[in-house]
């Protein structure tokens, strides 16, 4: 890293391990070109991109390495999905290692279930099509909104999401992984655990901040405040949110590739919040290239 002032750091970026579109080397030489210090390479429920970024790491970018755990909180009926940014942790920890493969097989589940919906109301989409898309990836929406796409049904992604596709009447929802029970799996395999988007509401229903804090009590370390999806009021009261429990801030791009508009190093986190995340890890450590 260069001087700590400096630094840009960016904590959140999905390759094709999950549903963004560079490989994990690519995601890497992209970080690098756009100027980033550090990058995280966070993909949904899966650490399969970790090895082929490290191969591929740019002289002078750290890599920290994570995923973003798909949660939910089964506290209200219909319980709330979210997600939960999980860095450093032990890959090989193998409850956390069966919990992502129980939600992968889940979000398959889920796919093919989407489609059968779409294609009894005779819409032309194929699950074998969206499996080849996703490439052996963590299969998410996102590859389902490309073959709407392919099916000239909708010309965006985010036409896909809107409430007539996959934001709503096709929406289902998927096995996650009790918040609570993540948090814990993710601290026991040493890993440190932040709350992504936590008030992104036009994605959705979001959390009262009463279970924020239940889960700061359970081992949350921090919370992204700095999203795309947040409005400036949002980020301001996650920052406030933060500071009365004593957890880190996080700002990040969220990248995705050609699948979201948002550049890689749009949003960034502060030195010293990435310092504590390191500190507070044990699971591995960041890798800089030699
Ligand atoms: P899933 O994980 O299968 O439920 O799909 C959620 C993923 O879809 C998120 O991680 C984003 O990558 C993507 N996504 C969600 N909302 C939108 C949106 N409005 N436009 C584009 N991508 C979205
Ligand atoms: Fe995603
Ligand atoms: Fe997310
Ligand atoms: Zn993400």
């Amino acid at each position: 890293m260069t001087s700590a002032a400096a630094a840009r750091i960016d904590l959140h970026a999905h390759s094709t391990a999950s549903d963004g579109t560079l490989s994990p080397a690519e995601l890497v030489g992209a970080a690098a070109d756009a100027g980033l210090d550090v990058v995280a390479i966070t993909d949904h429920d899966t650490t399969a991109g970790w090895d082929a970024a490290v191969r591929a790491l740019p002289p002078g970018l750290t890599l920290v390495r994570g995923a973003e755990l798909s949660c939910r909180w089964y506290g209200v009926e219909p319980a709330i999905p979210l997600h939960l940014l999980a860095y450093l942790f032990d890959p090989t920890e193998p409850e956390l290692v069966a919990e992502l493969a129980r939600v992968r097989l889940a979000r398959e589940e889920r796919g093919e279930r989407i489609v059968r919906l779409l294609q009894a109301d005779g819409i032309d989409v194929s699950w074998r099509e969206i499996l080849a898309g996703a490439a052996g990836g963590t299969v998410g929406r996102p590859h389902i909104a490309q073959a709407l796409i392919r099916a000239g049904l909708v010309a965006t992604t985010t036409e896909a999401f809107g409430p007539d596709w996959l934001g709503e009447r096709y929406r289902l929802p998927k096995e996650d992984i009790d918040v609570f029970r993540a948090v814990e799996l993710v601290r026991a395999a040493g890993g440190v655990p932040v709350f992504a988007h936590p008030r992104a509401s036009r994605r959705g229903r979001i959390v009262p901040d009463e279970l924020i804090v239940e889960l700061a009590a359970a081992g949350l370390a921090g919370l992204e405040a700095d999203h795309e999806d947040h409005s400036p009021a949002e980020r301001a009261h996650v920052r406030g949110l933060a500071a009365e429990l004593g957890l880190l801030v996080t700002g990040s791009s969220d990248f995705h590739g050609t699948h979201k508009t948002v550049r890689l190093g749009a949003h960034t986190t502060a030195p010293e919040a990435y310092e504590r995340i390191v500190a507070a890890a044990s699971g591995v450590t960041p890798v800089a290239s030699g």
